[in-house]
């Protein structure tokens, strides 16, 4: 008596982990790690309903990441996050050093923002603090293959494209170097492993959004690091 009416649909079952259909769970990706140094992903909100957000994905993977959303945070929010941390800002910057030049351990604290450079802006300009930190940057060109939303440029990364580039690059240069080797550079190629698996996942039920894929006006400049953008903080 009480059963549904036909017409009505069933809703899809949700996995209350990622919050993404069961049919579309990022979960099994990656099997969980800790990052050699710890990660804080700051996203704008206008960053929490889309879908291929990666930063989701980066959290679910190392378990030494966290993500505040926000656009103006409450005073001593950031310093409180930042508390006996080294931090620094993944973000371009003409006075930023390589990301292989600094020495990164479960000490440290990288800060990475997911949003549009317009987004990241803001969240730089509101919230003093983050301009007061040493920046870190890439210097070597480094591609995207985020074929699902399309980027501006090929150097434009995915939020978990940048910081799985940081950690490795970061962790090759500790091992070239006579500091400690903080871990085996090659865990973070799990993080791009996973990437693609999702990209793969998101490409079998939405073909269409593979090769041929156009780019609009106002496409989103997602989570780029490169120097190659007008964005500066
Ligand atoms: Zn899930």
């Amino acid at each position: 008596m009480f059963a549904s009416a036909p017409h009505q649909v069933e809703p899809r079952p949700t996995c209350f982990s990622c919050f993404r259909p069961q049919t579309h769970c990022i979960c099994w990706l990656i099997t969980p790690f800790a990052a050699h140094c710890n990660i804080l992903i700051l996203q704008h909100p206008h960053e929490r309903k889309k879908y291929y957000s990666t930063a989701k994905l980066v959290v679910k993977a190392l378990t030494n990441s966290r993500l505040m959303r926000g656009l103006e945070f409450e005073p001593g929010e950031l310093e409180k996050a930042l508390l006996g941390q080294k931090a620094f800002m993944l973000f371009p910057s003409a006075l930023a050093q390589d990301c292989e030049e600094v020495a990164l351990d479960s000490d440290s604290t990288v800060i990475v923002i997911d949003g549009t450079w317009s987004e990241a802006g803001k969240i730089v300009t509101r919230n003093p603090i983050l301009r007061s930190l040493p920046y870190l940057t890439f210097r070597q060109t480094l591609r995207s293959n985020y074929r699902i939303r399309k980027q501006p440029k090929d150097s434009y990364l995915s939020t978990i494209e940048s910081i799985g580039h940081m950690l490795k690059i970061n962790a090759l240069a500790a091992a070239r170097g006579t500091e400690r080797i903080p871990c085996d550079p090659a865990i973070y190629d799990r993080l791009f492993e996973g990437f693609d698996q999702m990209i793969e996942q998101q490409l079998r039920y939405f073909p269409r959004m593979g090769g041929n894929y156009r780019k609009r006006p106002g496409t989103k400049v997602s989570n780029a690091t490169s120097l190659t953008s007008d964005a500066k903080p």
